[in-house]
């Protein structure tokens, strides 16, 4: 039975980026784990980690993380896959203080990429995929490209999904040719459409409502993974090269 392993940074990246071809490959008997990052929760929020939940419409009182994590239980069961949680803790609890600061370059402060390395490596150790799959980091939120980086210092065969709702708003794609490229059946859609809908706290803010997520992956076509390329994924005056061509075509 082929083991498709998943590296999701957040509680939602990989089942809206590659949802369909998980389902496809559980559907056909195979096994899926989705190991999830950034799970971990401080016990009282502050300052921006705090405004994150409120931007959710959720208070202070609410375990936010707590919540989260059940979402994406829920969202594996609908297509029968296993979820592992590692207890990282996401940018906003990392000194990151606004949103801005999410999309730009890497803080120097930022120790988390040897811990989350560590922690890649002995879950891929012990889970043994036949396939491991990652972020590409389109949209260039730091927590994604860590998990980029730590997973291409791991292994040299992982495959890199587009990012997706991020996609739609990236300027362009990769150049390279996909790895693989999944053409969603309207069971895989639907099966992406029911994890997606699972991450509920997240609906409002990524999309606007549940129909207009139903609507926007009536839009995708296609899944597509690339390998990941063989020279260094992160370099700062790469990222901010990146990042003024992106504002500038936001102008
Ligand atoms: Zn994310």
């Amino acid at each position: 039975m082929t083991h498709i392993v998943a590296i999701s940074p957040h509680l939602d990246d990989a089942a809206f980026s590659v949802g369909g071809l998980l389902a496809a490959h559980a559907r056909a008997g195979g096994r899926v784990t989705i190991v999830t990052c950034f799970t971990g929760n401080v016990a009282q929020p502050t300052g921006f980690a705090l405004a994150c939940q409120f931007d959710k419409g959720l208070g202070p009182e609410v375990d936010y993380m707590a919540l989260r994590r059940a979402e994406d239980v829920a969202a594996c069961a609908v297509i029968g896959t296993q979820a592992v949680h590692l207890p990282l803790l996401e940018a906003p609890h990392r000194g990151y203080a606004s949103a801005p600061e999410l999309f730009a370059a890497r803080r120097d402060d930022d120790a988390m990429l040897a811990p989350l390395t560590a922690a890649l490596a002995e879950q891929v150790a012990a889970l043994a995929p036949d396939l491991l799959l990652g972020p590409l980091a389109i949209g260039d939120h730091v927590d994604h490209w860590l998990v980029r980086d730590a997973l291409t210092s791991i292994s040299d065969a992982v495959l890199l999904w587009e990012d997706w709702p991020y996609l739609t708003r990236a300027r362009s794609r990769p150049s390279d040719a996909p790895a693989i490229e999944h053409v969603l059946s309207p069971q895989d859609r639907a099966a992406r459409i029911g994890m997606c809908a699972a991450y509920r706290s997240q609906l409002s803010f990524q999309f606007g409502s549940v129909a207009a997520m139903e609507a926007a992956n009536d839009l995708v076509v296609t899944e597509r993974l690339y390998a990941a390329p063989a020279t260094p994924s992160y370099r700062p005056e790469v990222h901010d090269q990146r990042r003024a061509e992106h504002e500038d075509q936001q102008r």
